[in-house]
């Protein structure tokens, strides 16, 4: 199966050419040329196979070029129980007979990040191979928090490849940064940048527009490349995750083969809800998709409205993973929705530059309705509702996942809806512990205490462990204390490499 850009459809490549080389070369992405399609049958059999079986049973069907050892690897690297502490990888909990959570947080990091940062950099390298590319990689992240430390815990010790980091000095939690600095591997590097998350940010994208550096750096046997979410080896995994639910439910007697779901996600940069929807396009009984946004809730306008408009105040929340303006993955839904127009996705994303805003047709607009529903909620909703799930539940959830819970709950009571439903949980509530604590008690309950002793009581209020990859940061030393200029990020990464 090849790709094709969703400026350019006259651009066809492989999946390891797509992987290899993230965005296409006229600002589109990438995207399977047709969706294989998946009978009920294949569900069922999904049923009795292990996390590791059913990913290997949907990226056999995006990444054909792929022989099935090499894909049989990549998955077994990624995914194992040292790395998610549990079997089932992704397991589901049952809220009541009508709510389940699909856990995506017991990775490495604590984020369902992992989920996909996990077997990137082994589908990254597999693709170098497949493709005689013989330079190093190199990844560049900018981060404003769960990215980076799900970059580096997937590329670190992972041969032919290096990775740094570059993180506002002021912009994540103490948590984030501790996971960073202290950052194990051979082949990894961590700087803090002064400034914010958007000076970090331009100095990567400075760095990956400068074509005499980016030759240097050839010419020394170096390719630059991204992890972020926009590379289809980052949105193909996650695909996986939805029929793994699905096979959850069905093995649990929970639902009925070919019952319908309906999936709520808490929505950032739109991956993992387009995840879910091409799952449906293959054939995953989905009913409707619920889009839930925090207070920056440009989503909501748009599945509202079909207008799309990132000229608006930016909100900084509890929830900072879901704090985006443009949704970069939506431009894949559109692509599909207006039935694989080039014309018309360059049209709109040439306006959302110009002008930050586009509107679409009515007929994309009412296929999109007919599938989508959109809310969202500000920071106090989210906070009631951690408490108010933890009091009726005795389940604790992180704040973005409380986002989706709070935008449920509003959706079935305008609705009425009973369909049975899986909410994403996108975070361990301990990543986002002086939260979820100010949520459960009050302001005073976090009042001068340090971050372990927060992981501690929240464990003890929650009756959940305290995830040991956060724990044992206690114990770690600071490996990395570097703090540069968003101008000096050039000379870090030849430092780092050694090239002058
Ligand atoms: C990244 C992230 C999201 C948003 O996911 P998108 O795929 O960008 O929509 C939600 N929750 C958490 C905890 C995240 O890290």
């Amino acid at each position: 199966m090849n790709y094709q850009s969703t400026r350019d459809k006259s651009i066809s490549v492989s999946a390891a050419q797509a992987i290899k080389t993230g965005l296409s070369s006229e600002g589109g992405l990438f995207v399977p040329e047709s969706f294989p399609s998946v009978s009920l049958n294949e569900i069922k059999s999904l049923i009795s196979k292990s996390y590791n079986e059913r990913a290997f049973f949907v990226l056999s069907k995006f990444l054909t070029d792929f022989s099935q050892e090499e894909l049989e690897k990549c998955i077994d690297s990624a995914y194992t129980k040292e790395k998610f502490g549990t079997d089932s990888i992704a397991p589901v909990y049952k809220l009541n007979d009508t709510i389940y959570f699909l856990e995506l947080w017991h990775g490495p990091t604590c984020a369902f990040k992992d989920m996909a940062l996990q077997i990137l950099p082994h589908l990254l390298t597999t693709s170098m191979k497949k493709t005689n590319e013989d330079k190093e990689i190199v990844i560049l992240v900018a981060t404003s928090g769960d990215t980076g430390k799900a970059a580096l815990e997937g590329f670190k010790d992972v041969g032919g490849t290096r990775i740094i980091v570059f993180y506002p000095d002021n912009g994540v939690s103490e948590i984030q940064k501790l996971q960073m600095v202290t950052q194990e591997g051979n082949n990894v590097s961590v700087a803090a940048v002064t400034g914010n998350f958007d000076d970090a940010q331009n100095g990567v994208k400075k760095i990956f527009t400068d074509d005499e550096y980016k030759g240097l750096l050839e010419r020394n046997q170096f390719k630059l490349s991204s992890a972020n979410s926009i590379n289809w080896g980052r949105l193909v995994p996650q695909i996986v995750y939805y029929f793994s639910a699905y096979a959850e439910l069905l093995k649990n007697n929970e639902i009925a083969a070919g019952e319908k779901i309906n999936v709520v996600v808490p929505t950032g940069n739109f991956g993992n809800i387009l995840a879910a929807y091409y799952a449906k396009k293959m054939g995953l009984p989905i009913a409707k998709f619920i889009c839930a946004s925090n207070k920056n809730n440009v989503l909501t306008d748009f599945i509202k409205t079909g207008v799309y408009n990132k000229n608006r105040d930016f909100h900084t929340t509890i929830s900072p993973s879901m704090d985006i303006l443009i949704s970069s993955n939506l431009e894949r839904f559109l692509y599909d929705l207006t039935g694989r127009s080039d014309t018309v996705i360059r049209e709109w994303m040439n306006e959302l530059n110009t002008t930050g805003s586009y509107e679409i047709s009515d007929d994309v607009k009412s296929k999109m309705q007919e599938m989508f529903c959109a809310g969202y909620c500000d920071d106090s909703e989210t906070m009631e509702t951690i408490k108010k799930c933890a009091a009726d539940y005795d389940y604790v959830m992180d704040t973005h996942t409380a986002v989706a819970k709070a935008v449920y709950d509003k959706y079935v009571s305008e609705t009425g809806d009973k369909t049975k439903t899986v909410i994403a949980s996108t975070a361990s509530p301990f990543k986002f512990n002086q939260s979820v604590l100010i949520a459960l008690e009050d302001h005073n309950a976090v009042l001068g205490k340090d971050e372990f002793t927060l992981l501690r009581e929240l464990a003890e209020k929650s009756n959940m462990q305290i995830p040991k990859s956060l724990f044992e940061l206690k114990d770690k030393s600071v490996v990395f204390d570097l703090v540069c200029d968003k101008d000096e990020m050039k000379q870090v990464v030849s430092d780092f490499l050694m090239v002058n």
